[in-house]
């Protein structure tokens, strides 16, 4: 599967009321993953030999079994089953038993829709950067947004280079979105704490209403009831 990035995703979640655009991308690409891993994917042989030796991973295994395409995910959990029992083989002393419980184990760990997911939102990283560099519109929505979760500014600091001349512009631009929101979650967390003082009971709770799982997801990248 070749994956291309669509830029107007990029602009679209950046002008999004959230904690992180590159959370919101990310769950856009891998509800493509799990249509395509139900629908076109279980036709093509290329695909059907990645999801063999990959398998899917606990969290995915669940979000495919959770759509109604049911026949789609038991002709693939039947080839990849029969993939592991077939590779793990059949030990006979010690050596071979502990070669068949390291197959088995590794099995479960590997994942194809968490494998192109990592590829797509590697695109993506650089993708973000190229736009910045291209595009001036985007360094205003940039700007405008509320920041990004831990991780995925890790992420765009790792591919930073890739805003070519900008580069340091552009470090600068997200340094400073992600420090404005460091001030304003820090507001909303202390606020959320200052509230439980009984002097403050009849006040408003304002934004510190759902801190905690905005917190989740600027810590984890992921939401409380994901
Ligand atoms: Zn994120
Ligand atoms: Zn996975």
């Amino acid at each position: 599967m070749n994956y291309h990035i669509n830029t107007g995703l990029i602009h679209e979640k950046f002008t999004t009321d959230c904690e992180c655009p590159l959370c919101q991308i990310k769950k856009a690409v891998e509800e493509q993953f799990l249509t395509e891993y139900l629908n076109d994917a279980v036709t093509d042989d290329d695909t059907r030999n990645e999801v063999n030796a990959e398998g899917f991973c606990f969290d995915h295994y669940k979000k495919l079994f959770s759509r109604p395409n049911k026949l789609s995910l038991a002709l693939q959990v039947s080839t990849r089953f029969n993939t592991v029992l077939k590779n793990a083989g059949t030990p006979t002393d010690a050596k071979s038993a502990v070669k068949t419980a390291t197959a088995l184990k590794k099995s479960a760990t590997t994942c194809i829709i968490c494998h192109q997911l990592s590829i797509a939102m590697g695109r993506y990283y650089i993708g973000v950067a190229e736009l910045y560099l291209k595009e001036p519109v985007f360094r205003e929505e940039l700007l405008s947004c509320k920041g990004l979760c831990l991780n995925h500014y890790a992420e765009l600091l790792n591919y930073a280079k890739y805003a070519g001349s900008k580069t340091k512009d552009y470090i600068k631009d997200l340094t400073f979105v992600q420090e404005r929101a460091y001030e304003r979650l820090n507001t909303e967390l202390k606020w959320f704490c200052d509230k439980h003082d009984y002097r403050n009971r009849l006040k408003p709770i304002g934004t510190s209403i759902d801190i905690l799982p905005r917190m989740c997801e600027k810590i984890y990248s992921k939401e409380l009831n994901d």
